[in-house]
């Protein structure tokens, strides 16, 4: 199944726009915010379009007009709305921002600064490499809880998937309100996957806005 454009807005009722799709679209700077990713933990909540350092999630809000955008290449991108309050997040959680719980600050943000109910929010957990291809060293394995060893070889199968899940239920969010999407990046030749392809991958772009 390829994503040349995959979209989960109806997954959030239509209410807000919430996609992946190859880089060649064509960003509106003017109401556009990126964050200059580093695989983080820190999530901030902004109020207009830009470049924001250092971080690798972002919040906002319908009022302020702003689309917010992420880099993907087999990293998870999770989309995060609250219809009741009209607050929007977008995500980026690799494993090194999966180890450091980012998805929590993300959802501790609604809490504290949209005062969001948990019950509310919707989350969308979008195409990644999944733990069919997700080969890792224990180095790696041994920060997580949902890995699989390889037989006759010392690596393991990690799946970021239910990393975030496992989170997300924990902090309260409703499991009817969590999708995910059955798309690996790895195997699938319309992503962009950096295992598989390298430094000549492409990014995908996540994308969530009015
Ligand atoms: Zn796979």
């Amino acid at each position: 199944m390829g994503i040349d454009r995959f979209n989960f807005s109806s997954f959030f009722n239509n209410q807000i726009n919430a996609l992946i799709e190859k880089q060649n679209f064509e960003i509106d700077f003017d109401k556009t915010a990126i964050p200059i990713q580093t695989h983080s933990s820190n999530v901030k909540f902004i109020k207009k379009p830009g470049i924001y350092n250092n971080c690798d999630g972002l919040i906002t809000s319908k009022k302020y007009n702003v689309n917010l955008i992420i880099k993907v290449a087999d990293c998870v991108p999770v989309y995060i709305y609250d219809n009741k309050t009209q607050y929007y997040g977008l995500v980026h959680s690799g494993w090194k921002g999966t180890k450091k719980h980012i998805i929590i600050n993300a959802l501790d943000m609604f809490v504290n600064v949209s005062k969001s109910f948990l019950k509310n929010i919707k989350i969308c957990i979008g195409p990644h490499i999944q733990s069919c291809c997700y080969e890792v060293d224990w180095d790696v394995a041994q920060h997580f809880s949902f890995i699989k060893k390889k037989s006759f070889k010392n690596k393991w199968l990690l799946n970021l998937e239910k990393e975030i899940k496992y989170d997300i239920i924990n902090k309260g969010i409703l499991l009817e309100n969590i999708y995910t999407v059955d798309i690996c990046t790895y195997e699938s030749l319309d992503c962009e996957s950096f295992r598989r392809d390298g430094e000549n991958s492409k990014r995908m772009l996540g994308i969530i806005g009015y």
